[in-house]
């Protein structure tokens, strides 16, 4: 099944919101961000035909990436062939995007790959159109995570930063503590409207923010008492876990789970 939702959030954001399952809903869909002629990532290749009749009613210069994953950077080869539009992103992702890389039985299943494409490295501040956009490197989730900050509007485009109050798993490169910094640091920015690429919030979106990163900080705190007693990696996993994450975890073959979250926050302690 094949989700494809034009979504108006306010009078100068909109965003094309892409699905794709195999049977049945989509676990989880995409929001590509458009605001005048920059588009904030552009969602998995399997959903390219949507994504480029989008493109071609719109004039977009510039695409810019919040992370490499495929389902954030699957139709950025073709909206470069397509528009034109300038690639931007953090190096790494430029380092990630110079070549196609192997991906998970899942990551083909739900998303599809991603091709390779020249990207540019982000000035601290993109301008165009009359908006500003300050790029601000998140690592955690990703080693090349970046958000966008709209500085005039106070609009946070926050990719894979924020995804829910209390998250249910990990993939297995996660960083808790990178994750931890990183809220730190953009919660000393000014904003409100949270526009995360899976969840949208447009009010209170600092406040979520911060109970995403006082539930990060209380899995630290437990799990380093549970260390302090000696507990060994296992018994810390068994005790915490909430088996909610079974299905997905499942799906994709641990690479998504409860646990990982555990064990980054004992490799970070
Ligand atoms: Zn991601």
């Amino acid at each position: 099944m094949k989700i494809v939702k034009k979504q108006r959030f306010n009078s100068q954001v909109t965003a094309l919101e892409l699905g794709y399952g195999i049977i049945g809903r989509p676990l989880m869909n995409v929001y590509c961000y458009h605001i005048g002629d920059t588009l904030i990532d552009c969602g998995q290749a399997k959903m390219a035909g949507a994504m480029k009749s989008f493109v071609s009613a719109h004039r977009i210069k510039q695409l810019l990436l919040t992370h490499h994953h495929e389902d954030h950077s699957g139709n950025a080869a073709m909206i470069a062939n397509e528009c034109g539009a300038a690639v931007l992103g953090h190096p790494i992702t430029a380092h990630k995007m110079g070549h196609i890389r192997p991906i998970l039985p899942y990551q083909h299943l739900v998303w599809g790959q991603s091709k390779k494409v020249a990207v540019s490295p982000l000035p601290a501040v993109v301008a165009s159109n009359g908006f500003r956009f300050l790029s601000i490197h998140t690592p955690g989730h990703s080693k090349d995570h970046t958000v966008y900050l709209e500085v005039q509007n106070g609009w946070l485009f926050s990719g894979d930063l924020y995804l829910g109050d209390r998250i249910k798993f990990f993939r297995s490169d996660e960083q808790i503590d990178q994750q931890i910094q990183s809220l730190q640091i953009v919660l000393q920015h000014d904003f409100e409207a949270l526009f995360c690429a899976h969840n949208p919030v447009l009010k209170n979106g600092r406040d979520r923010l911060r109970r995403k990163l006082a539930y990060l900080e209380n899995i630290v705190g437990a799990v380093g008492l549970l260390l302090t007693r000696g507990l060994p990696e296992r018994e810390i996993i068994r005790q915490l876990d909430h088996r909610q994450d079974r299905f997905v975890k499942f799906f994709t073959m641990g690479n998504a789970s409860y646990a990982n979250m555990i064990r980054s926050a004992i490799r970070a302690i």
